[in-house]
């Protein structure tokens, strides 16, 4: 479900025309729509109904702030993975006790940061991070609310760049080890056991692997209460796929309905941490064509958005939707390609695609998740402004970057000058 459609021939983004908003700011862009990123929310809410729950989203397939501040008025919360995903957390007014921080490689100024904070609690996924956490948090004072991530050794039959729940994955800890850690944690002095977490990977299309994790999860679950040891969240991660191409993902309701029906029985309260099912169709990047190269083997459309503005097809080889802004009957065979000195540097490849001239509009669709957020200035490129549509409305909320902030911070040294 999006809002970008068709009226008479031309695209819209909900009540704007992409035009209007390319001939104020230019392009390439990403363009955001509140109202999918809002029907998201409330689809996969509705879905959970009858189980009590916290949507936190992951803020790392889309971490503008205006992203994050609709999720927070809409009564979500957010995963995070870095500490400046958590300055953005808190700079967009989101309520501390609704973050989780995940991630293998937390460092002390981070988990400091966190725990000044005041998140609801760290997704440890290691002996070595519980231990630096309970250090920190004992020196402040304070104790430290937390879920050991587990690795449940399940193969989400995703991308293997995305896959994260197997166990020669760097994530989590292994199931046989984690009953041990958790009765370490519990002696802890600074540290509250407030759960388990676990995320097996992303863009997963079959159900089967959710509802082996949550069997698993349950299972651990048991086998913790039998130590007394017992907890109110079960944080299951993000990872439900969207339809780039052909792919059939289970609805928000098949997804809801089948943990529901593997977590019966179970007394905890869940968290979820939907990414791209949230964000990757409540965007697309606009690119215009530069020139349009007919090769003796291939036809070449040229655009002025690159890899460095949007990395997924050449980093996983992902298929994205090519549209044309002005409605075009007509279909070509050619690779659309970036500026940039890569050979990777393309949006698609020996498909069809709009038959599009120079100066024309295209829109690679399914770009507000991992879009943005995976963006460089590599090859010395500023990067693309974002824009925010509601309606007849849109607004930049974060201009497109300048020569100057390229160098920001940069100097040349006092013996070179
Ligand atoms: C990336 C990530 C997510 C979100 O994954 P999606 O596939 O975008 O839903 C959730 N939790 C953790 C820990 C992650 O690393």
């Amino acid at each position: 479900m999006n809002e970008f459609n068709y009226k008479n021939g031309q695209l819209y983004a909900e009540d704007c025309p992409v035009v209007d908003i390319i001939a104020e700011v230019g392009t390439p862009v990403y363009i955001y729509s509140q109202k999918t990123l809002e029907r998201h929310y409330q689809v996969f809410d509705q879905a959970f109904q009858g189980i009590d729950h916290l949507i936190c989203f992951s803020v790392k397939s889309n971490s503008n702030l205006a992203v994050l501040r609709l999720f927070a008025q809409l009564g979500g919360g957010a995963d995070i993975v870095s500490g400046g995903e958590l300055f953005r957390c808190l700079k967009a007014g989101m309520e501390p006790r609704r973050i989780v921080f995940s991630g293998v490689g937390k460092t002390d100024r981070e988990i400091s940061f966190a725990l000044d904070a005041g998140i609801m609690m760290f997704n440890v996924e290691s002996e070595m991070e519980l231990r630096l956490i309970n250090r920190i948090a004992s020196e402040k004072g304070k104790k430290a609310s937390i879920a050991i991530r587990v690795n449940p050794d399940i193969d989400p039959k995703t991308h293997p760049y995305i896959s994260t729940g197997l166990k020669k994955n760097k994530f989590g800890v292994d199931m046989d080890q984690a009953v041990a850690l958790y009765q370490v944690a519990i002696e802890m002095p600074s540290i509250e056991v407030l759960g388990v977490d676990c995320h097996i990977g992303s863009q997963l299309i079959d159900i089967s692997p959710f509802r082996e994790t949550v069997l698993k999860l349950k299972e651990i679950v048991r086998k913790l209460g039998t130590l007394g040891i017992s907890f109110q969240w079960v944080d299951l991660g993000g990872g439900l796929g969207i339809t780039y191409k052909d792919e059939k993902p289970p609805t928000p309701d098949e997804y809801a309905n089948a943990i529901k029906e593997a977590a019966a029985g179970m007394s905890q309260s869940f968290i979820f941490e939907p990414g791209r099912v949230m964000s990757a169709s409540a965007g697309i990047l606009v690119t215009r064509v530069l020139y349009v190269k007919h090769g003796t083997e291939k036809t070449f459309i040229i655009v002025d958005a690159g890899m460095n503005d949007l990395i997924r097809p050449s980093l996983y080889g992902a298929y994205q939707e090519i549209k044309s802004v002005k409605e075009m009957a007509k279909g070509v065979v050619a690779d659309v390609v970036g500026p940039i000195c890569e050979s990777g540097d393309f949006f698609s490849k020996n498909r069809e695609v709009p038959d599009a001239k120079q100066g024309d509009l295209l829109c690679v669709m399914n770009a507000g998740a991992y879009g943005f957020t995976m963006s460089s200035n590599y090859n010395s490129r500023p990067r693309p402004p974002e824009v925010f549509v509601n309606g007849d409305h849109f607004e930049v909320v974060r201009p497109r970057e300048t020569y100057e902030d390229l160098m920001r911070g940069e100097k040349i040294p006092s013996w070179l000058e």
